[in-house]
């Protein structure tokens, strides 16, 4: 049986650049777009050109797309002129794109309110609009924002709407819920309705997602006979964001309901890059990657507590519901207090220690993961620290810098201003090195003396050059007689792999320190530094 083609449009570089916070440069464009284009997304919504200068130089970039088709963002044309004279149609055809896709009302309420202007003249605009790039050879699309609130309300005159741009030749019509607020029982009910009045080959639906639902509505949306897919990278978009492509595509391509009937652009190989086109767009953002996304976040496939482990040690269906490499994610198991040996031993393995099963030195790690975390260690979220720790008792780890010394201090000058320095002493190959800096606090003060001083570090100097600290966290911890603090640090090189260090002492500097000198002590490991001598 032959499968019906689903084609999958994204707007993270229009749509998710509404999001607050949001703000992408020519470059990010730039890369994200050739990231989807290598994923084999049908469309890229590149923005909308004459609105903004970054969009228009976008589009005068005239970037080559393998399999994406680049789509210019406009909205109708205004009333009182011609589409022939309206400049942003105008600026949409000057960009050169291949494929429209214009938004307009079909909520009357909308009409009346934000346009203020009658019923009719809006499906002029809209039929003109349509007919205005249809009759210069452009794929348009049709945007009915608001569509599934304007059926609710006055369901005759949303469908006018659509027939308007339709009855012109256009490509896809797209039901837009821009308030986010439908359930997908009702995606179901109205688009059920609509197919009698547009086909199915002919609509797109693209949902917001106030209620959460956005992705359910994309799915009953496809269910019901559209054929377009409209969403972002993670969800990216205003308020709650719109559907999320990594969620979407994924379902689609690996889900037996889905897969019997549809096939996408986008072949199993590169299903296997969604991982790392999330993990993209979070580093364009300097974002922290939310670990919890379906599919592609970090904690997607991650187990934790001994019945859970040791079953999915037997066979993994135990407790997921797909194998994480198809879509480039890793099973991950996390170690804590209620972990028994097989968390352990499972864990070792993921991170390639050498070691028997029955070597007591499993028991000795095990015992010091349980008294560390008694004193407020968490490793769940600390790898590097724990591939430190564990290496550190069953194999061998060379001993790297050692920092002799430190000392910290907070002033505040005549001036009102804060400023800490730090000064620490550190020890390679038996030459000892003192590096001092500044910064906005103690922590950083003792960073910047470290890393500011990066090339005083003899040997190590080539292997330090590149690290970047992406986040530090604190929390303080009370364990009843006292507070402690627990500090976090993720870290970064230029080859992009982020990694995870924790520190915990009843002092602030101290548990940063350990935090620092850990990822320190991880990035020397991991590229092979040789040992101090
Ligand atoms: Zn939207």
């Amino acid at each position: 049986m032959s499968k019906e083609r689903l084609y999958i449009f994204d707007t993270t570089l229009r749509d998710g650049e509404q999001t607050q916070g949001v703000d992408f440069s020519l470059d990010d464009k730039e890369k994200i777009a050739l990231a989807l284009d290598n994923l084999g997304v049908d469309y890229i919504e590149g923005g909308w050109p004459g609105a903004n200068p970054t969009d228009t130089e976008f589009f005068q970039k005239r970037i080559k797309f393998k399999n994406s088709k680049l789509t210019a963002f406009g909205m109708t044309k205004k009333s009182g002129r011609s589409a022939d004279n309206d400049p942003g149609l105008s600026a949409l055809l000057n960009s050169k794109a291949p494929s429209i896709c214009l938004v307009g009302k079909s909520w009357d309420f909308h009409v009346d309110i934000a346009l203020g202007i009658s019923n009719d003249e809006n499906l002029e605009n809209i039929s003109e609009s349509a007919k205005h790039f249809i009759k210069e050879k452009k794929e348009f699309m049709f945007d009915a924002e608001h569509f599934f609130d304007g059926y609710k309300n006055n369901p005759k005159y949303a469908l006018s709407c659509l027939k308007a741009a339709y009855d012109q030749g256009t490509r896809w019509i797209v039901l837009c819920d821009t308030n986010g607020g439908t359930l997908p029982n009702e995606v179901t009910e109205i688009v059920n309705e609509v197919i009698k009045h547009v086909p199915g080959e002919n609509l797109g639906i693209h949902a917001h997602n106030d209620t959460g639902n956005a992705v359910a509505n994309s799915l009953a949306a496809v269910q019901a006979g559209v054929r377009q897919i409209q969403g972002t990278i993670n969800g990216l978009g205003e308020r709650c964001g719109n559907a999320n492509l990594m969620s979407v595509i994924p379902t689609i391509h690996l889900k037996k309901y889905f897969s019997d009937k549809f096939e996408i652009n986008i072949k199993a190989e590169n299903i296997s890059k969604l991982t790392q086109c999330s993990r993209l767009l979070d580093e364009i953002l300097n974002r922290k990657p939310n670990q919890h996304l379906p599919y592609v976040g970090a904690a997607a496939f991650s187990h934790k507590g001994g019945l859970h482990v040791s079953a999915v040690q037997k066979d993994p269906k135990t407790y997921e519901h797909i194998i994480p490499e198809l879509v480039g994610n890793v099973r991950n198991i996390v170690v804590s207090d209620q972990s028994g040996k097989s968390n352990i031993i499972s864990r070792l393995k993921s991170i390639g220690v050498d070691f028997k099963e029955d070597d007591p030195k499993i028991k000795k790690l095990l015992d010091e993961v349980k008294d560390r975390e008694f004193i407020g260690y968490s490793y769940d979220g600390a790898d590097a620290s724990f591939e430190l720790l564990a290496r550190r008792i069953i194999g061998e780890i060379p001993r790297f810098i050692s920092i002799t010394e430190y000392d910290v201090s907070v002033k505040k000058n005549s001036l009102g201003k804060i400023v800490s320095s730090a000064k620490a002493e550190l020890v390679v190959d038996g030459q000892k090195i003192i590096c001092e800096g500044e910064g906005n606090g103690p922590v950083n003060a003792l960073d910047n003396a470290i890393r500011q001083n990066v090339d005083r570090l003899a040997k190590y100097s080539k292997y330090l050059k590149d690290l970047k600290l992406v986040d530090y966290k604190v929390r303080i911890l009370n364990t009843g007689t006292e507070a402690i603090t627990r500090v976090s640090i993720e870290s970064t090189d230029s080859k992009g792999k982020n990694w995870f260090t924790i520190g915990v002492s009843t002092n602030i500097i101290d548990a940063s320190f350990k935090a620092l000198v850990d990822s320190l002590d991880y990035k020397l490991f991991k590229d092979n530094a040789p040992a101090s001598i």
